[in-house]
C-alpha cells in the first residue's frame, strides 16, 4: 500500500490528532492546529469544504494567499477556473469536497516541507476515510506525487490509477493552466473525463474484498470493464448518487 514520499507512517491512535472526529470536527481542529510550524505564519487554516458526501475529493498541495485570507480552499484566480471547470462536467463545488495536502500556507508559497506533510497527512487522511470519495482529483504535480510517488503529470494527467480502492485523477494544477491556453484546453479536457473515472471507480469496487485492496498504482482500466457503469451491490442498497 502506497504512502506519500514524504508523508507519514500511517498513525496510530496515541498519535492520531484527529481521533474519531467528523468532518466538521476535523476542520475546527484544524483551525486551531499547532503541529507544525506553518501555524506560527499563517492568517487562517484551511481544513477544506464541499460536500459531505461527495464522489470526487479535490486535492492540491496548499494554501495560497487569497486561501490563507479568507480561511476556504481555491478562492483566487485559480479557484475561479477551477469553479469553471466544474462547471464543464457539469459540477457545483458543493457536489464536491476540495482540499489541500497541508491545511496551513507556506510562506511565499514555498513547497511545504517534509516534517509539516508528516504532521497534517492524518487531516487529509481522515478526511478521505470519512467522506469516502470515488475518485480523488489531484491538482497539480505536487499533490499527484503524494499519492502516486515518482508519476509524471505529463503521462498520468487525465487518466484513472488505482489507490487503495479509490481512483487517483491527476490533474494540472488550474494555475499553470492561467499561464498557458493550451494547458487550459488539457484541463477542460481532462476534467470532460472525471465522470467516466467515477464509473471506473465503481467497477473497480463491484469486486469483493481482496479487490479493493489490490496494490496501489494499478491502472484502474485494469479492472474487468464489462463491469463499468453497473452499480455495486452496496450501491444498490444505499443508492449512493454518482454526483
Ligand atoms: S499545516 Fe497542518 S499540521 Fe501544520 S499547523 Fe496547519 S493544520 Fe496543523
Amino acid at each position: 500500500m502506497t504512502e506519500p514520499p514524504t508523508g507519514p507512517e500511517r498513525v496510530t491512535s496515541d498519535d492520531e490528532p484527529t481521533g474519531e472526529l467528523s468532518i466538521q470536527g476535523i476542520a475546527a481542529t484544524v483551525r486551531t492546529c499547532t503541529l507544525c510550524a506553518l501555524s506560527e505564519t499563517r492568517t487562517n487554516a484551511v481544513p477544506g469544504e464541499g460536500s459531505g458526501s461527495p464522489s470526487i475529493m479535490f486535492i492540491g498541495e496548499g494554501p495560497g494567499f487569497n486561501e490563507d485570507q479568507q480561511g476556504r480552499p481555491f478562492v483566487g484566480r485559480a479557484g475561479k477556473l477551477l469553479d469553471e471547470l466544474l462547471g464543464v462536467v457539469p459540477l457545483r463545488r458543493s457536489d464536491v469536497y476540495i482540499t489541500n495536502v497541508v491545511k496551513c500556507r507556506p510562506p511565499e508559497n514555498r513547497d511545504p516541507l517534509p516534517e509539516e506533510v508528516r504532521a497534517c497527512w492524518p487531516y487529509l487522511e481522515s478526511q478521505i476515510s470519512l467522506l469516502r470519495p470515488r475518485v480523488i482529483a489531484t491538482l497539480g504535480r505536487h499533490a499527484m506525487n503524494r499519492f502516486l510517488p515518482g508519476a509524471r503529470i505529463s503521462d498520468v494527467h487525465g487518466r484513472s490509477v488505482r489507490w487503495r480502492d479509490i481512483v487517483i485523477f491527476p490533474l494540472y494544477h488550474p494555475a499553470a493552466a492561467l499561464r498557458s491556453t493550451a494547458l487550459r484546453q488539457t484541463l477542460e479536457e481532462d476534467m470532460r473525463r472525471i465522470p467516466g473515472a467515477v464509473l471506473e471507480s465503481l467497477a473497480l469496487n463491484t469486486g469483493t474484498g481482496p479487490e479493493r485492496h489490490a496494490p496501489a498504482g494499478t491502472p484502474a482500466k485494469d479492472t474487468d470493464s464489462t463491469t463499468a457503469g453497473e452499480p455495486p451491490r452496496e450501491e444498490q442498497a444505499g443508492q449512493k448518487r454518482l454526483f
